[in-house]
């Protein structure tokens, strides 16, 4: 087993206590540099940073990243639901690593639309009229196929029009 512990910190979200959501970040107490271009291969993650190597998945509204020494994951409703995601890395990081010599590493991210692209195009007022709590887990969203720029209300028709259009760039007719 490649990722044997790991020390759990939790921190409140400050500067957004309407969400009342808490970021985990797990300190490794070994080092999965070596299996994070695996875990990129199996997971398809939607950023891969090589050196150091990184690898970032937006699922569910929520952000988890994992690092040589380190995995983050933000926005979890509390710190039980944060330990349960990070318990499925471990596994996943541990699984990917066992089984390297049938996986070709990944050193790409997967091609899907950018959280950082999708927010610019968005209003950013955080008006909740989506039912997100913040137009950035709308944008999760968006990243994640589920939601589109007509799920926006906020959005003028130009507006609707960019998003879609950047949209577009990912859909096999874009
Ligand atoms: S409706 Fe639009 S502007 Fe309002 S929070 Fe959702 S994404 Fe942001």
């Amino acid at each position: 087993m490649l990722l044997k512990s790991y020390r759990l910190e939790v921190v409140n979200n400050h500067c957004m206590p309407s969400a009342m959501t808490v970021n985990c970040i797990a300190r490794l107490d070994q080092d999965v540099g070596g299996a994070i271009p695996y875990l990129n291969a199996v997971l398809g993650g939607d950023q891969f940073t090589p050196d150091p190597p990184t690898v970032t998945f937006q699922t569910e509204g929520k952000l988890i990243s994992v690092q040589e020494r380190m995995i983050t994951v933000n926005a979890v409703q509390d710190e039980a639901q944060g330990r349960k995601i990070i318990a499925w890395i471990q596994r996943e990081i541990n699984d990917a690593w066992e089984n390297r010599a049938n996986i070709d590493p990944s050193y790409t991210k997967a091609e899907r639309p950018q959280l950082v692209e999708i927010l610019k195009r968005l209003p950013k007022t955080n008006c909740k009229k989506c039912k997100a709590p913040t137009c950035m887990v709308f944008a999760t969203w968006v990243v994640q196929g589920v939601k589109d720029e007509t799920d926006c209300p906020e959005l003028d028709d130009a507006g609707k029009k960019a998003l879609h259009d950047y949209l577009a760039r990912f859909t096999a007719d874009g």
